[in-house]
């Protein structure tokens, strides 16, 4: 088989052992003759993996009993939409926009009649290479929430410290570091991210949210409202199930290997071995400010487009795939996620290190 490594944004790499257990049970899943694929989503095998599912994520995330955790569709672009349904009527709701999808998270906001969408901190006029200083916000307490982007994966920034927003809730889009950077779940009201980073396959989106933000506003769709997901155990309609099914797994891969402190420790190793690598190189640069720096999705560039594209192409041939930066942004981007091994990122810098010895400095 090929060996690649995959720098890949989302989807991304997933653990082998989790795809090499998903092999072994593909066409027999606990000797029933099965595919997950194929099981119903009212049988008892399907049920236990779907509870088995959240049982192992609130363990994961240490998920308070007064949260609920809805598996749905829709990306956590649909998110951007079911948040501002759900939590707020003709009323003021608070963002935070620190890059490109913040900015959509705004926009489909502003889609929904009646609300007043205040932009509370931004950091557009810097092209979203560092996190505004939050510690100061001052947060209107009316507002139905403020919403923020806790890892940036365009840009490649993180928000760290959290505003104080007092009794207004925070509603994160944990989209691109769930799992990967140790958050308390009770500095939240709600929480969502898109499963194809951290989690396992696209299809799949998590919502975690607080009981009393769910069934607040009547939402004019059964599939968009938190309270009806929730009532019927994310079974309303047809879920995602062998998304969920993988997701699972990759749980379970995560508590063997010592939760989401020991990823988050593993992630800050590989992210701090490609900084520093970058700090001292005469070619590559990080255009990120330090202290907002991503753990999972690190921007380089050499300054030169042509030269980025001749690295991202010798670099692929070389067996490093997927490290084209975003077309909103350019240059290069190695997504660093929990499934992502150390060894590659020893690799990609010596890799770099011959590829700067060749086209020197800047
Ligand atoms: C990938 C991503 C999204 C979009 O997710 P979809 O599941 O494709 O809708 C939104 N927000 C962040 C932070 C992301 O990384």
């Amino acid at each position: 088989m090929k060996e690649i490594y995959n720098f890949s944004a989302g989807p991304a790499v997933l653990p082998k052992s989790v795809l090499l257990k998903a092999q072994s049970e593909l066409i027999n899943y606990r000797d029933s003759g099965m595919s997950v694929m194929e099981l119903s989503h009212r049988s008892s095998l399907f049920e236990e993996i779907i509870q088995e599912a959240e049982s192992l994520l609130r363990e994961l995330m240490a998920i308070p009993d007064n949260y609920r955790v809805l598996f749905l569709q829709g990306g956590a672009s649909l998110q951007f939409t079911m948040v501002p349904l759900n939590l707020a009527k003709d009323q003021a709701v608070g963002y935070i926009n620190t890059g490109t999808w913040s900015e959509k998270a705004i926009s489909e906001a502003k889609k929904i009649p009646g609300l007043d969408v205040q932009i509370l901190a931004s950091s557009q006029e810097s092209n979203y290479t560092n996190i505004p200083d939050l510690s100061t916000l001052d947060v209107p307490q009316d507002l139905a929430y403020l919403h923020l982007t806790t890892n940036n994966t365009i840009e490649g920034t993180s928000i760290y410290h959290l505003p104080k927003s007092g009794a207004v809730p925070l509603v994160a889009d944990m989209s691109s570091n769930i799992l990967s950077t140790d958050y308390q779940v009770a500095d939240f009201g709600l929480i969502y991210a898109g499963a194809q980073k951290n989690i396992g396959p696209a299809g799949l989106t998590v919502v975690i949210v607080r009981d009393d933000l769910v069934g607040k506003e009547k939402v004019p769709s059964a599939m968009l409202d938190y309270a009806i997901q929730a009532k019927a155990n994310s079974l309303y309609n047809t879920p995602p199930t062998y998304a969920i099914y993988i997701a699972k797994l990759v749980f379970e891969w995560v508590k063997e290997l010592g939760g989401v402190k020991e990823m988050e420790r593993r992630n800050q190793e590989k992210a701090q071995l490609l900084y520093d690598y970058l700090e001292i190189s005469a070619l590559f640069d990080s255009p990120v400010a330090i202290a907002d720096r991503s753990l999972n999705n690190i921007p380089f560039v050499t300054g030169q487009p042509e030269l980025d594209k001749q690295f991202v192409s010798e670099a692929e041939a070389a067996g490093f795939e997927n490290l084209k930066g975003h077309r909103l942004v350019g240059g290069m981007r190695a997504s660093l996620y929990n499934a992502f091994p150390v060894e590659g990122v020893h690799a990609l810098i010596d890799f770099m290190t011959n590829f700067e010895q060749q086209h020197g400095g800047k």
